[in-house]
């Protein structure tokens, strides 16, 4: 789930393409049985690192370690570890900024596809839990255990496509303690049995937190599920219990923003705001959105991206201690 001033994380370019998503495969059919079968590796790689923890096993040196990375400068605003298994995107964003840049052929394409450096789904989720268990067996990363896991900035998360491998290590890892924020544009994954699964875990409420963007311009998202759509489900989610927030990023129009979080108030638990990459704003327009903002009697949790704080010069704190930091999590 990609914003559009979100850099694109690293990618090997030195592997054969996966094929494991047919192109054009968007819909839920088989969908459930894969997870399934996913599910239950993650949970066989769980109970072995596990069980090998009170051994002190060593991990053998690892090709590949793309599975958990820790973001760089803009990305870094939405976590300090990120997970992903895909590359590419069909929902069509215009301002998506995986399209953007001499990794675009590879990143940007149309298409969810599992990433060059893993040779089956099962073969990332072998990765992904070595990497969460750090190398050592049995202990999580501590850093990771407090800071969370952001899903995910090369594709968008809630797809039929990426879900499955997604909801599979989710899943485990939010039974783990380990905190998981998930960002999407797509609703269906809610109302999926692999979505009621997660969904149903008890360890979703506290570990869980469950993302939309919101610009509130379908017109520039074209596959993506509608922004009502999106606004509806986090309150639903919200009143079920879980911990909700929102990217407000890109921000197209700051008086458009600004009714879509007074729309959100009470259902949404934090606000991330930011602007488009290399757009030039009008800087009196963002401050005084800023401002109402800071006006809202409701104080609702806001974090200001960098790229608001450096275009209109004040501090975060300056508007008051509902203005967070990037890794406050409600
Ligand atoms: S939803 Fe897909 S197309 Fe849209 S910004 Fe995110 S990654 Fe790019």
């Amino acid at each position: 789930m990609n914003q559009s001033g979100v850099p694109p994380t690293e990618v090997d370019l030195t592997k054969p393409e996966s094929t494991v998503m047919e192109e054009g495969t968007t819909s839920w059919e088989g969908a459930e049985s894969k997870y399934r079968e996913l599910k239950e590796e993650a949970q066989r790689w769980v109970d072995r690192y596990n069980h090998l923890g009170s051994l002190k096993y060593v991990l053998p040196p690892c090709e590949c370690r793309h599975a958990i990375h820790q973001p760089r400068e803009r990305a870094a605003e939405y976590g300090r570890f990120a997970g992903g298994f895909h590359n590419g995107c069909p929902n069509g964003c215009i301002y998506c900024f995986l399209k953007l840049g001499p990794s675009a052929g590879t990143l940007g394409g149309s298409v969810a596809k599992l990433k060059k450096c893993f040779k089956s789904e099962a073969h990332a989720i072998e990765i992904y839990f070595k990497e969460l268990f750090g190398g050592n067996g049995g202990t999580i990363r501590e850093e990771i255990r407090k800071h969370g896991i952001f899903f995910t900035f090369t594709s968008d998360p809630g797809l039929p496509e990426t879900f499955p491998l997604n909801a599979a290590v989710i899943s485990e890892t939010v039974k783990l303690g380990v905190p998981v924020l998930f960002l999407t544009k797509m609703t269906d994954w809610t109302d999926s049995e692999i979505g009621r699964d997660l969904l149903s875990i008890p360890e979703a409420k506290e570990n869980f937190t469950i993302g939309f963007t919101l610009t509130g311009r379908d017109d520039l998202e074209p596959k993506a599920s509608p922004n009502k759509e999106r606004i509806a489900v986090l309150r639903r989610l919200h009143d079920e219990g879980f911990k909700t927030f929102t990217s407000i990023e890109p921000v197209i129009d700051c008086k458009l923003s600004f009714s879509i979080i007074k729309e959100c108030l009470g259902f949404v638990d934090l606000f991330k705001v930011g602007l488009e990459f290399q757009r030039k704003y009008d800087q009196d327009v963002v401050k005084k959105f800023v401002d109402d903002l800071a006006a809202l009697p409701e104080k609702p949790w806001i974090y200001l991206k960098d790229s608001i704080i450096n275009l209109i010069g004040r501090e975060r704190g300056a508007y008051g201690d509902n203005f967070v930091d990037a890794y406050f999590r409600p």
